[in-house]
Parts: C-alpha cells; sequence; structure tokens
C-alpha cells in the first residue's frame, strides 16, 4: 500500500503513514524555529527604542527598568508572531 499523500511504501494495517508522522514532527521544530526568529527580530527592533530610551534620558533606575522592559515585550510578540507564522505556512 502506498501512501496517497507522500507516495511512500506504508504497511497495510498502518493507520498513520510513518513518513507523514515523521515530516510533522519536523515542521513542529520548523515552528519552534520561526517562533526563535521572529523572537530574536523582536529583540533587535526593540533594542533600538530601549538605546535610544537610555540615549535620551541616561540609565537611571527606573528609566532602565523602561529599557529592559520594551526589548522584552517585543521579543515576546516576536516569538508569538514567529510561531503564528510558522505555524499557517505549515497548514
Ligand atoms: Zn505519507
Amino acid at each position: 500500500m502506498r501512501c496517497s499523500k507522500c507516495g511512500q511504501e506504508v504497511p497495510a494495517d498502518a493507520i498513520y503513514c510513518p513518513h507523514c508522522t515523521g515530516e510533522r514532527q519536523t515542521t513542529d521544530r520548523e515552528v519552534i524555529r520561526g517562533g526563535i526568529r521572529g523572537g530574536l527580530i523582536g529583540l533587535l527592533v526593540g533594542l533600538v527604542p530601549a538605546l535610544l530610551i537610555l540615549y535620551l534620558y541616561g540609565a537611571e533606575r527606573g528609566i532602565k527598568a523602561i529599557a529592559l522592559t520594551v526589548p522584552i515585550a517585543t521579543f515576546a510578540t516576536g516569538l508569538i508572531l514567529g510561531l503564528v507564522k510558522a505555524k499557517r505556512d505549515w497548514k
């Protein structure tokens, strides 16, 4: 019996195609990789305003906290966007 999806030989009693299941694991990894990539882009995007805030207002305690929060927030946003985008590509 051949899998209608990937065309590879599959045992006749198999419920799932082992080749397609294997591919799915790789795409799961790709989704995570997409999330990390998105997160890194978000981090870079967030570092620019963070450095700008530090440059404009000086490295005071409260300013440091704000400057730290910005890249974290953009990192989280990029991570989610990267995950969603990678998952959409997969479907
Ligand atoms: Zn298959």
